[in-house]
């Protein structure tokens, strides 16, 4: 049996980062795991943002609840559910993304938590485990599923690298250049193709 592992962010619903950033008007929080890739320079330095402009968890919510997920995630997420187990490992938050997972009608979704004070401001965050998709897919690994992973950027290399088979799928250039060894791609059609792909490759292996 295989297991399709989703990262969640610029692959299947828009960075919520990036959209805070726009409405707010802070570029700062616009670096995402593209520009940073130590996970957790990247969220000190966003919680301090928040900190020093009095937004907490409220705020980022009422942004959240505009967005929807990416033009054609809606109708992948369910073609690649009638042919995998399909998890979301990803790097937000629950806080985040369960408002955006109705759309997508509930995978399994791996994710972290923050701590947020009685004020909603956010105090801290909570990593579910240490370099947690690419344990995810060890785990899998160990009770002998196969893995087949998808994801746009550097905190999804090591969860591609782990894997059976690893996709690129919106991934920036420079991604693209430093992991030659994984096929990238910039469309659902072109995904689903290399989820087949990989399947097949390795049902004859
Ligand atoms: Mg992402």
């Amino acid at each position: 049996m295989e297991i399709a592992c989703l990262d969640l962010e610029g692959v299947l619903i828009p960075e919520i980062w990036i959209a805070f950033a726009e409405k707010t008007g802070i570029d700062e929080l616009k670096k995402t795991t593209r520009d940073e890739p130590d996970y957790d320079v990247l969220m000190r330095y966003r919680l301090d943002i928040l900190k020093r402009h009095g937004l907490g968890l409220g705020e980022i919510q009422e942004v959240i609840a505009t967005l929807q997920p990416l033009d054609g995630a809606v109708e992948f997420v369910q073609w690649l559910r009638q042919r995998f187990q399909v998890v979301i490992l990803s790097d937000t938050f629950y806080e985040f993304a369960q408002p955006l997972m109705r759309y997508l009608d509930y995978p399994a979704l791996l994710c972290h938590q923050l701590e947020v004070d009685a004020s909603g401001a956010v105090q801290n965050y909570c990593l579910r485990q240490a370099n947690p998709k690419r344990q995810a897919i060890v785990a899998f690994k160990s009770m002998y599923y196969r893995t087949i992973a998808a994801g746009d950027s550097y905190n999804d290399t090591s969860m591609l690298i782990e894997a059976d088979a690893g996709i690129l799928f919106h991934a920036p250039a420079r991604v693209i250049e430093e992991f030659p060894q994984f096929p990238a791609v910039h469309n659902y059609a072109d995904l689903k193709q290399q989820f087949v792909l990989a399947s097949e490759r390795e049902l004859t292996l």
